[in-house]
């Protein structure tokens, strides 16, 4: 039996309309969250959906959704998109493509007339990129929200107050977007790759296995400020050395004794910060992910050993502060099947992979299955203006997504 497919024409239409909305050329994609543009896209995805006959619906998060009841009205919902604001200066692709893949699924289980038994939900999640708080929808869909978040947002408090207010949504009732766990039978997020593995490999689909958690630190390191012109070479307690043995190091590590993982050296900070003067002090922010949260532990054990053994080395006094951390989210098996079959059944080659960005998905996972389908992106470009995926890739995507949606709605 042949599969159903998608709309392509109507697709590629959609497709280059949702990109015009917030395009500004050389400046990229202006989409951030709840501003006019992204007011214009959500719009522009209420419009189309009712131009295809769907309820729509607004919570009071500002998610917004395309609707396919199923037959029995109790039934369970299977949720699928991702997000249409965009970072500052961003792409075209990241999120957009999830939400716009999804309303095209939900279009033609609707035009198709196939009777399910969970009803299909295409959604567009708010503040995804955290311009103000980051996956700000999803968790409040989810209960995960908490007010400490709200009370220190990486926005602003007062920026994330305002633009509640222009778009209608007030704090006090982010709660309401809450929904019962037991009626989300499921998530499935389709994304751009982001990185440059499909590509590399020539396949066309990506069957996400999970989103790497992460652990990250602030180290310090202190040694002693001399006279640049005056201080012997083997005198010096160089802060500005230490920093460069541990990110060699850290790297060499990884690259070594952790395939699959990565680690990160993303800022250095030297003071006093002199020609004519050797550095007292370096600043670095550490970070390194892994799919596994055992693993991450080790991980992290082994690149901060690295930091001390460097520090003692050179001579320098070392602190190492932990900033943060984020387990890893496993997809489920499940849908990560239906995916590979879907992809099998339009004859497109596929492997698994992890995610290294978050994603809506690791938020969802607190209360329902969740998978993600990954489509290539042009030399793993993103969050750029050159950020692009080809027509055929998203239409190939659009079309494991609703293959996925069918058969997931039959088994979860
Ligand atoms: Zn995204």
């Amino acid at each position: 039996m042949t599969p159903l497919t998608i709309d392509a024409e109507r697709f590629a239409a959609d497709l280059a309309a949702l990109n015009a909305i917030g395009w500004d050329g050389d400046g990229g994609l202006n989409r951030t969250a709840l501003s006019d543009a992204h007011a214009d896209a959500r719009r522009w995805f209420l419009a189309r959906a009712n131009a295809a006959g769907l309820p729509t619906r607004v919570d009071s998060a500002g998610n917004h959704s395309a609707l396919v009841p199923a037959a029995d009205p109790a039934a369970r919902t299977l949720l699928l998109g991702s997000h249409l604001d965009s970072v500052p200066h961003g792409g075209r692709f990241d999120g957009a493509l999830g939400v716009l893949c999804a309303l095209e699924v939900v279009r033609r289980v609707h035009e198709a007339g196939l009777e399910l038994a969970l009803a299909l939900e295409a959604i567009d999640f708010t503040d995804e990129e955290g311009e103000y708080l980051g996956t700000l929808g999803s968790e409040a869909l989810t209960g995960v929200l908490t007010s400490e978040r709200l009370a220190a947002p990486r926005g602003g408090r007062e920026a994330m107050l305002g633009a509640f207010q222009r778009a209608g949504l007030t704090e006090a009732e982010l709660v309401h977007a809450r929904r019962d766990p037991h009626t989300v039978a499921g998530f499935l997020e389709l994304h751009i790759e982001q990185g440059p593995a499909l590509e590399r490999s020539g396949t066309q689909i990506g069957v996400v296995t999970g989103i790497r958690g992460n652990a990250s630190f602030t180290v310090t390191l202190t040694g002693a400020a001399r006279h640049a012109g005056t201080t012997p070479m083997d005198a010096r307690r160089d802060a500005g050395v230490g920093a460069a043995a541990i990110i060699l190091g850290v790297r060499e590590l990884v690259m070594r004794d952790f395939p699959g993982c990565v680690a990160n050296v993303g800022d250095v900070t030297l003071q006093p910060g002199a020609f004519n003067v050797v550095p007292a002090r370096a600043r670095l922010a550490l970070e390194c992910r892994s799919l596994d949260d055992d693993e991450l532990t080790v991980l992290a054990d082994a690149i901060t050993t690295v930091a001390r053994d460097q520090a003692a080395r050179h001579d320098l006094e070392i602190a190492i502060e932990d900033v943060g951390r984020w387990t890893p989210v496993p997809t489920d098996a499940r849908v990560r099947a239906a995916i590979s079959a879907a992809a099998q059944e339009h004859g497109l080659s596929h492997v698994e992979m992890p995610s290294g960005a978050g994603h809506d998905a690791q938020v969802l996972a607190e209360i329902a299955p969740v998978g993600m389908v990954f489509v290539p992106s042009v030399g793993g470009i993103s969050h750029h203006r050159d950020e692009f995926t080809s027509l055929q890739d998203c239409v190939n995507g659009a079309n494991v997504l609703l293959g996925a949606a069918i058969a997931l709605a039959r088994t979860l």
